[in-house]
């Protein structure tokens, strides 16, 4: 009989050198006995258009697509999920019947970690540090799981502004306050909110040193995020929690992600639950050989 053809994935972004995608995938493939190899894909920004369109010349059959990439690739897509519309981001992309389709796993990925650490955001109060692809899909997951109000803190006013502007037209949540990214504003707002996440890229290897900003003690019932997970754990959450609080990383978040993105891509259930420690087990390893900046 013949062998069943290999499938092609990957994973687009720029720089992507860290990536835990191709050992996620590779890992997801032999649990679900799929035929298919994965590869890192890194494309300076100026080549993106023509580099996807030779992806899928080239008979791809899925790819996640990373950090500078989550927005601009959706005028290259023929259809978005629910999802992707809403967040106005895509991170994975399904190519098929000679059409490239857009999903948000981010936001599946984030639901599932704060359940799995029974994290309950309904009626809560966050603030996002950061308005990229990741912001997205976590605001809109907030928004779906119920949040009363986000503030939102970006490096640039405008883009903040957009993300606001195209969250609230898609989910009819109107609650966002855009803030200042200065510390003593952001150190005020922690006293009235209960989740801090961080989807900025500040603190992520190799400038491991760096964090948005450090904790001051405090007695609040605060739990600090941070979507990064290398290093695990950050700067950031150190410093959470040394001052006390509960943390959450970014590796549940990748890991579950990851999981709705080979569903999307295999067409398979997997069984989450029975992957998941071996994978959290293997990254966490693999972070080991990334020396501290
Ligand atoms: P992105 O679309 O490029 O957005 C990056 C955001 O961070 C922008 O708002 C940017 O502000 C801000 N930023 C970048 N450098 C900054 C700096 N030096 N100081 C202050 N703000 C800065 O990236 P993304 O896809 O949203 O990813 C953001 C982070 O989330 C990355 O670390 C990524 O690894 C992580 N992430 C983790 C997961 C997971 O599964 N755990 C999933 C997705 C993303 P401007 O608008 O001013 O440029």
């Amino acid at each position: 009989m013949a062998k069943p053809k290999s499938l092609a994935f990957g994973v687009v972004g720029y720089p992507i050198g860290h990536s835990l995608s191709p050992l996620l995938h590779e890992f997801l493939l032999e649990a679900i006995q799929l035929n298919g190899r994965f590869e890192l894909f890194e494309i300076p920004p100026q080549q993106f258009e023509e580099k996807i369109r030779a992806l899928k010349a080239g008979g791809i059959r899925g790819f996640s697509v990373t950090i500078p990439f989550k927005e601009q690739i959706i005028s290259l897509l023929d259809e978005l999920d629910e999802r992707a519309q809403r967040a106005g981001a895509v991170n994975v992309v399904l190519h098929e019947k000679n059409r490239l389709l857009g999903f948000n796993t981010d936001g599946t990925g984030f639901e599932r970690a704060l359940a799995f650490h029974n994290l309950e955001v309904s009626k809560k109060q966050a603030l996002i540090l950061g308005a990229g692809g990741a912001a997205r899909a976590v605001a809109a997951a907030l928004i779906r799981g119920g949040i009363r109000k986000i503030y939102l803190a970006n490096r640039t006013t405008v883009r903040a502004l957009e993300l606001v502007e195209h969250l609230s037209s898609a989910s009819g949540f109107f609650n966002f306050i855009t803030v200042n990214l200065q510390h003593a504003e952001i150190l005020k707002l922690l006293e009235s909110v209960d989740f801090v996440i961080n989807a900025t890229p500040v603190g992520m290897w190799p400038d491991s040193a760096a964090a948005p900003f450090e904790f001051p003690k405090t007695d609040d019932n605060l739990i600090a995020i941070d979507l990064i997970y290398n290093p695990l754990p950050t700067r950031f959450l150190r410093s959470a929690s040394a001052a006390g609080l509960a943390v959450m990383d970014g590796l549940d978040m990748l890991i579950f992600q990851g999981i709705a993105a080979m569903r999307i891509w295999s067409g398979r259930e997997i069984d989450a639950n029975s992957v998941y420690p071996h994978l959290r087990k293997l990254l966490i390893e693999k972070l080991k050989n990334y020396e501290p900046a």
